[in-house]
Formats: structure tokens, sequence, C-alpha cells
């Protein structure tokens, strides 16, 4: 359906890419005060970004900088044009707000249609969206894109999880939209019903997302419900999700880039990497009309590329996220993101995939790792829960290069059904 814009010849698409450019430059320079104001100090003129390799002159924006004009300070265009509101689920102070004109909803829509499209989503699909609707934008997101396709659409948001497995049966649903660790809390409560999730389902793919799951975590979903699990990446600033999405090689996410212009910088430096490096992922959104966003900081770490993928899809891919700049934790002097804690422990059997990570410091800084166990092992001999904690303890210490302390809790100890669970818990702060 969407093969014509995502083949497109690598130079027509960085002509319509800079072709976008100098429209939203002009256009937020003009409309947007942070702009004007960002240009001036940075002695910059609109006709001064004329490409790509310009663009890395610009200033930043931050998501203090949205959140400082909150509500509607970066709108550009009159509220009268605006047709609807988002906002980030901020914890403290002011969160950020979006703004969608019509023509931002309908671009949104056609993004996550063409997400939903290269994972196989099509009319024939009955499309179960588990994911959280009102402001957060995860929900309705997914929503509009599956209507495009025709899918047919259940909008059963989260929670009441009982409700959804049962709609997942009765509707035959074969598509779905989630965050991953709620699919294992799915997966709990089936086997309590006495559901086979691959007998008596009839899922063939799912879109995950929202929070960040490994390889390993992939291979568990793939493996109790028998389908294909594709990460997408998406954030609310941009719109929310359809940024990027894992073709059938899953081998990194398209970016589509004929609405968002990425770049990769380090993060503490702010120059711009060149491909293949690993840094933190700045996007330029380049078709917005309600709140244009000029080099966002995302805070999240991946690598980019722009080598041809098998699929034939012209658009840059990014690696699945590697972490973010927030989460990014210094234990004695080394950098850890819990990802790289995650991969491990997801590959040792008998452990499940929730886990927290606790820093507190004594007279170093001491690592704790809280993981849950599957309920057989639990409740097994006590050596067996020593052996599983030594090996975890030992290849973390190999993986991370730093001593850890694993300790094993009883299943849905850490978890919640809609809460995502905070996986870091820093009591260096406290
Ligand atoms: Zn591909």
């Amino acid at each position: 359906m969407y093969e014509q814009i995502e083949r497109i010849p690598a130079d027509k698409l960085v002509s319509l890419q800079e072709k976008r450019l100098k429209k939203i430059i002009n256009y937020a320079y003009s409309n947007v005060g942070l702009y004007k104001k960002k240009f001036k100090e940075a002695g910059l003129r609109p006709d001064d970004i004329r490409n790509i390799d310009d663009l890395a002159k610009l200033p930043f924006t931050t998501k203090d900088d949205l959140r400082n004009n909150y509500p509607f300070g970066m709108l550009a265009v009159p509220m009268k044009d605006v047709i609807r509101l988002h906002t980030s689920s901020g914890t403290t102070g002011n969160p950020i707000v979006l703004a969608y004109t019509r023509r931002d909803l309908e671009n949104w829509a056609k993004l996550t249609a063409r997400c939903l499209s290269v994972i196989g989503v099509t009319k024939n699909d009955v499309f179960q969206n588990m994911i959280g609707y009102h402001m957060f934008t995860g929900g309705l997101g997914y929503h509009y894109g599956a209507e495009l396709l025709n899918a047919t659409v259940v909008p059963a948001g989260s929670g009441n999880t009982k409700r959804q497995i049962k709609m997942l049966k009765d509707f035959k649903v074969t598509a779905v939209h989630a965050i991953p660790s709620y699919m294992f809390h799915i997966a709990d409560l089936c086997s309590e019903m006495n559901i086979d999730p691959i007998r008596d389902l009839y899922l063939k793919k799912g879109i995950f997302g929202a929070e960040p799951w490994s390889n390993t975590t992939r291979e568990r979903l793939e493996t109790i419900f028998g389908i294909d699990a594709y990460d997408n990446y998406g954030l609310s600033e941009m719109s929310g999700p359809g940024v990027a999405v894992e073709c059938e090689y899953k081998d990194g996410l398209h970016l589509w880039s004929d609405y968002f212009l990425a770049e990769v910088i380090d993060p503490i430096s702010g120059e711009r990497l060149e491909d293949g490096k690993k840094g933190e992922l700045v996007l330029t959104t380049l078709c917005k009309e309600a709140m244009p966003i000029l080099r966002y900081r995302t805070r999240d770490i991946t690598i980019l590329t722009n080598e041809e993928c098998s699929c034939g899809r012209r658009h840059p891919r990014i690696s699945r996220l590697l972490g973010r700049t927030d989460d990014m934790i210094v234990v004695r002097g080394t950098n850890i993101f819990p990802s790289q804690i995650e991969d491990v422990l997801l590959k040792i059997p008998g452990i499940r995939d929730n886990y927290q990570i606790i820093i507190d410091r004594d007279v170093m800084d001491e690592l704790t790792i809280k993981v849950e166990v599957t309920k057989d092992i639990f409740n097994d001999e006590p050596f067996s829960l020593l052996n599983l904690k030594n090996r975890a303890e030992n290849e973390l210490k190999t993986v991370l290069n730093l001593k850890t302390t694993v300790e094993l809790v009883e299943p849905q100890t850490i978890s919640g059904e809609t809460e995502k669970t905070k996986r870091i818990v820093d009591l260096r702060l406290v």
C-alpha cells in the first residue's frame, strides 16, 4: 500500500527531505517565538539552513524547552486550528503538551498505518489495541492507523486482562499492539483460565513498544503466542508512535525519513556522529503544522545506518534502543544500561522478564538486581535457587565488569497489571 514511498530512490528521498527541511525551518522561525530566539542567539537566518549538513549549525530543542513553554508556547498555529491535544506522562511539574491540526492527525494515521502495513496487517486482520488510550499517544495513534488499513479494530485499551483474553479468543484477534511485559501477564492469566495461547487463540503478529525490550523477550513472546513480534518506535513529541518500525528482517527499525530527519549525536559533546556510531537520536519534524520541532534531543540511545536493508526499503534504520541517556546509570565509574542487564537475565532459564535494579551506596556503590523466577524453581529445593543466583551473578559480572547481588523473588512480586514496572531505583539520591 505504501510501496512507492517506502522504496523511493535514495536521491529522491534526499531532495524531498531538503525541500521539506527548508520549508519547516522558515515556518518554525516565523511562527514559534522559541525558534526565532534560538536562531538569533546562534546568529543564524533561516536561509543559512539549506541542507542536512547545515542542520548541524542549529541549536537543539530539549524536553525542558517544551516544558518551559507550557501549555501553548510552542504552537505555530492559532488555537482554532488545533483539533486535538495530548500530554506526555510528566510525573513532576508541568507535562509536555502536544497539539495537532487536522493534517497532523491525518499524517500521523498514515505513519502508523505504514508501520502496521510493514508488519503485514491488512483489512483481513482483527487488531486488538491493548495499550492506553486517553492522553497517552500509544492507543489513539495506532487506532487510526489500523482503521486506515481497514482492519477490524478492537479499542481495548489497557487493563482488565480477563476481558482482553476473552476478546482475543471470541473475536478471533489476529494482530495486537501492546507493551511486551503486559503480554507475559496475559500469558500468566491464560494459564489460570486454562487457555492455551497457541491452540485457543488466533494471534499471528504483534507490534510492541512503549518500554525497552530485548531480542530474548521477542523470542519468548513468539514462542508463547506463536506470533511474529515486531518492535516499533515513536515519541509523543513527534506525534506519538509511528516514527520507525521493524521490517521482516528484524534488523533495525526503518525510520520514516520523509516525515522525520534523524541524526545521532554524542550525548556529552553534542557533536553529530557518523553512520554506525552509537549515540543519542535527534529528530526534526519535516511536516508538522501545529508544533514543528527542530533537532529534538530524544534522549534515546541508538545507532543509525543508511546501509540498504535486504527488504529494499530505502529509509534509514535505527537499531533497537540501547538505552536512554536518563537511564544510563553510572555505578563505580562504569556506564550501565538496564538493557544490558535484561539481556543477560532473560537468557537464563527459570528467570522471568520482570526485574528491578536497585543502586545503593554503603562505602561504595552497590548494585542489587531483584528478579522474578518461575514458580517451579521457587518451589524447588533451596540449592537450585542458589545455583541460579550464582549463575546470574557470574554472567552479569562478565558483561558489566562489575560485581552485583542478585535477589530472586516469587512471580508477580515486581509486576503490576497496568503500571509500567519501575526498572531502576536509585537510593543514592535519597
Ligand atoms: Zn528492511
